[in-house]
C-alpha cells in the first residue's frame, strides 16, 4: 500500500449470499465495526439488496458497490440492470469482470471494456477483476493474460476517468478455494499491471491507480499481502459475510 499515492480500498463481494431482508443489520454492523477505518470501505451486494444497503450506509463511512451490470443504457434486455438504475438507486461502486461472470456467464474482454465505459459514463467507480486461471499460470503465460485482459478492458478509456477506477487482480485459482496467492505473487502481478497502464498512459496514472488483491484474504492473511507496496486493497468474498472478519480485515489496511 502506499497511502500517499493511491486510495486503499477494502471491497466485500458478497456474491450470491445474505437475503434482503438480512442486508440492512449487516450493514450497520460492518459500519459499526469499521467505524475507524483509514481506507474506503464497499460492500458490494446482489441487486435485490442495494435498496436496503444503500439506506442502512446513509450517514455512515459505508459505500455500497452492485456486482455486475449491463452495458446498455436500457431496452429489451429481460432480467438485466442498466449503470443509470445503479446510480439512481445511489450505489457509488460496481464489480465489472469478476471471474464467476467470465466463466458461467461468458463474459469476455470486450464485454468488460462496454460495462466500464457505461459505468463511468453514469457516474460509477468500476472495480475490474482481471486474473490467470490455473492452467495458464503453470504455463508460465500470466504476465501475458493480465496484460491482454487490462489492455482490452481499458481500451478507449481516457486517463481522466482513472481517479474513478479500482483494478482487483484475482487469481482464478485463489477464488474462494481457501489458496491464497503468497504476497510476493500478488505483488508482481499487481506490478505488472501498474506497468501496463504505464505504457498505455502515464507513470502519474499508474501509480495513482488502486490495484487490489483478491482471492481467498481473510482476517490472518491479510496484513502480509496488504504490507505489499503495489497491493492497495483487497476484494473479498468469503470473509465478507462474517463481520468480525471483515473488519480484521479493514484494520489490517492500516
Ligand atoms: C471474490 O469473490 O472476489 C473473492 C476473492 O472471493 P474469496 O475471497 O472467497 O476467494
Amino acid at each position: 500500500m502506499n497511502y500517499e499515492k493511491r486510495k486503499t480500498v477494502i471491497a466485500g463481494n458478497w456474491k450470491m449470499n445474505k437475503l434482503p431482508s438480512e442486508t440492512y443489520d449487516y450493514i450497520k454492523e460492518v459500519a459499526s465495526k469499521t467505524e475507524n477505518a483509514k481506507c474506503e470501505v464497499v460492500a458490494c451486494v446482489p441487486f435485490v439488496n442495494l435498496c436496503a444497503a444503500v439506506e442502512a450506509a446513509k450517514g455512515t463511512h459505508v459505500k455500497i458497490g452492485a456486482e455486475n451490470l449491463h452495458f446498455m443504457p436500457s431496452g429489451a434486455f429481460t432480467g438485466e440492470v442498466s449503470a443509470a438504475m445503479l446510480k439512481d438507486l445511489g450505489v457509488e461502486y460496481v464489480i465489472i469482470g469478476h471471474s464467476e461472470r467470465r466463466q458461467y456467464f461468458a463474459e469476455t474482454d470486450v464485454t468488460v471494456n462496454k460495462k466500464i465505459a457505461a459505468a463511468l459514463e453514469a457516474g460509477l467507480k468500476p472495480i475490474v477483476c482481471v486474473g490467470e486461471l490455473l492452467e495458464q499460470r503453470e504455463q508460465g503465460i500470466t504476465k501475458e493474460i493480465v496484460s491482454m485482459q487490462t489492455k482490452i478492458a481499458f481500451a478507449g478509456i481516457d486517463k481522466s476517468a482513472f481517479s474513478s477506477i479500482v483494478i482487483a487482480y484475482e487469481p482464478v485459482w485463489a477464488i474462494g478455494t481457501g489458496k491464497t496467492a503468497t504476497s510476493d505473487q500478488a505483488e508482481e502481478v499487481c506490478k505488472i499491471i501498474r506497468d501496463v497502464l504505464c505504457e498505455l498512459y502515464d507513470e502519474e496514472t499508474a501509480e495513482g491507480t488502486t490495484i487490489q488483491y483478491g482471492g481467498s484474504m481473510n482476517a490472518k492473511n491479510a496484513k502480509e499481502l496488504l504490507e505489499k507496496y503495489d497491493v492497495d486493497g483487497g476484494l473479498i468474498g468469503g470473509a465478507s459475510l462474517r463481520s468480525d472478519d471483515f473488519a480484521t480485515i479493514v484494520k489490517a489496511a492500516e
